[in-house]
């Protein structure tokens, strides 16, 4: 058995379709609003839904560390409780600080990967995933779960 995993990388987003476009901005735009007291770290994620809606979300630290929470997830338990009948098409994540100073685009964490993957799970059916970094580029997978193969809780 093997693995692979196809993903695009763009130079520069604005490159993209004119919605995609959009959920850049938006991204960035709530990136702003991150607590990111501790990581100066600041993360922007907006997700489409099938009816059009964007839900957005930052990243949320605290001083008991694992209490916070990134920005996909908050992007993404909102949507679930706010719509939890409504599928999601595409999630862009926008990050930039001094955590990482290249600027390229950052992939999620492992648990944001397994809340990815659950939420396709419980969809069934994949959505596209933009990681866009301070320097403008973006990578592009077609289907989110491919940055979790073999998430817990899957069975084939
Ligand atoms: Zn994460």
């Amino acid at each position: 058995m093997e693995i692979k995993i196809k993903f695009e990388l763009l130079e520069n987003w604005g490159e993209l379709p004119d919605l995609d476009v959009l959920l850049v901005e938006k991204a960035i735009s709530i990136s702003e609003t991150a607590y990111a007291k501790y990581s100066s770290f600041h993360v922007g994620a907006a997700l489409l839904l099938e009816n059009g809606e964007i839900v957005l979300g930052s990243n949320q630290e605290n001083i008991a560390f694992p209490s916070g929470i990134c920005a996909e997830r908050t992007a993404l338990f909102y949507a679930g409780s706010q719509f939890p009948d409504l599928k999601i098409k595409k999630l862009v994540i926008y990050g930039a600080g001094e955590l990482l100073a290249s600027g390229a685009p950052v992939p999620p964490c492992g648990a944001c990967r397994q809340v990815i993957a659950e939420s396709i799970l419980r969809q069934g059916e994949g959505f596209e995933l933009l990681l866009i970094g301070k320097n403008k580029q973006a990578l592009r997978f077609v289907n989110a779960l491919d940055l979790l193969p073999l998430p817990f809780g899957f069975s084939n």
